[in-house]
């Protein structure tokens, strides 16, 4: 057999598009997703860092992020930061808070706590406005929370909490920070790219997001669309060498895409091929479509054969959905390892609840899949529930 460098360009794409699609399995979780097999490939050569091509392959992006968040490049810019999107958040939170500033952090699941938990490690002066993983952060607390600390410079809160599913009520939250005069940081994950969010018009001083959310890339860096007057004042405020995102943004702003150590340059590709798709797909409005109507024939489907969502549907966004445990007849339990197991044959990956007090799983419904995948979906899960109900009667006669 011949080694992928001895094949010529059409026989290595068919390779490529052999091995890539079909009988592989589609990721129905929060990240990394399902990808195109255009993104793929996009990684598929040895990619080089310094020269101007590649400066103008992350420029492109750069500036595709400020018009995807609806903003104008002389109010808004953007900066790539190397990691998983923790990386991005914390790499925010750890350079633009002052020295002397204090942060609140809404929490109402896993990674508003995470934000808390970063902020703690590096010793910020902050509280946390915390809710249940079920409840939605409240403006009016938020509102009472600012009247009663003066002292708080900066608001942070997720949009999209990937823990429940949960959508946490973006613009009024942000018109309250803002009537506030805070600094706003929002993580938009989970959101960014499948959802409209119009940054600008929102007031948000920073907003994140990584390569392997809804822009549909592969894993390997973060993103920051920061407000030009918000992000220019944090010029040595960094607590982190690696992650400081003032100097980041300056290397990559007075160079014209230089990126400080080494960049990811396949995920860096496969990103610039996904926003490109993206653009093809009609925007970010066309693909929130896509994930609603994703989202729509999963619970439609998933209700039918007796799994209730968790979340009512005025609070729940169309990125991941959480369900409970079925309940079964007398005396049968949902085996969760075993239902992975069984769609995993089927060729759908699901993903572990996260909820508290609840026996919950998630399935999400972004990436390059489409309804029709989630008809096959709901196919498979009335097969698998089938058969292990079948041998659970073996097993318990
Ligand atoms: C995925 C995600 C993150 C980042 O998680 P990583 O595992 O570090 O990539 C942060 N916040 C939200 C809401 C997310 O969905």
């Amino acid at each position: 057999m011949k080694t992928p460098s001895q094949l010529n360009k059409e026989e290595r794409d068919t390779v490529i598009s052999y091995e890539s699609s079909e009988s592989h399995y589609l990721l129905l979780t929060p990240g990394p997703l399902t990808t195109s097999s255009q993104v793929r490939q996009a990684m598929m050569l040895d990619w080089c860092t310094w020269d101007e091509d590649y400066k103008a392959l992350t420029e492109g992006i750069r500036n595709d992020l400020i018009s995807l968040a609806k903003a104008s490049p002389s109010l808004y810019t953007s900066v790539l930061m190397q990691g998983s999107g923790t990386f991005a958040v914390e790499s925010v939170i750890g350079s633009v808070m002052p020295p002397e500033g204090k942060l609140l952090i809404g929490a109402n699941g896993a990674y508003g706590e995470r934000m808390v938990e970063i902020a703690a490690t590096l010793r910020i002066d902050h509280i946390a406005m915390v809710e249940s993983h079920v409840t939605p952060l409240s403006p009016a607390r938020l509102d009472r929370y600012l009247m009663e600390h003066p002292d708080i410079t900066h608001v942070a809160f997720v949009h999209g909490e990937t823990t429940s599913g949960m959508l946490n009520p973006l613009e009024e939250l942000c018109r309250v920070a803002k009537q506030h005069h805070r600094t706003l940081i929002v993580d938009a994950m989970s959101t960014f790219g499948g959802i409209p969010i119009n940054v600008e018009a929102l007031d948000i001083d920073f907003v994140v997001s990584s390569s392997n959310k809804c822009l549909q890339g592969v894993p390997g860096f973060g993103y920051v669309i920061a407000k030009r007057s918000a992000i220019e004042q944090t010029n040595s405020w960094a607590r982190s060498l690696s992650l400081n995102l003032y100097d980041q943004w300056n290397t990559m702003e007075k160079t014209q895409g230089k990126w400080r150590y080494t960049s990811p340059t396949h995920t860096v590709h496969a990103l610039s091929t996904a926003m490109k798709e993206l653009q093809e797909e009609g925007g970010i409005e066309a693909r929130y479509q896509r994930y609603k109507n994703n989202h729509r024939v999963l619970v439609e489907g998933m209700k039918a054969l007796g799994f209730m969502p968790v979340l009512p549907p005025e609070l729940q966004g169309p990125i991941i959905t959480s369900f409970h445990y079925p309940i079964g007849e007398a005396g049968t339990a949902f085996d969760f390892a075993l239902f992975y197991e069984g769609m995993k044959k089927e060729g759908f990956v699901i993903y572990p609840g996260k909820l508290t007090d609840a026996d919950t799983f998630r399935v999400g419904t972004i990436g390059h899949v489409f309804p029709d995948d989630m008809h096959r979906f709901i196919h498979a899960v009335k097969q698998v529930m089938k058969q292990q109900q079948g041998s659970e009667c073996v097993l318990s006669d």
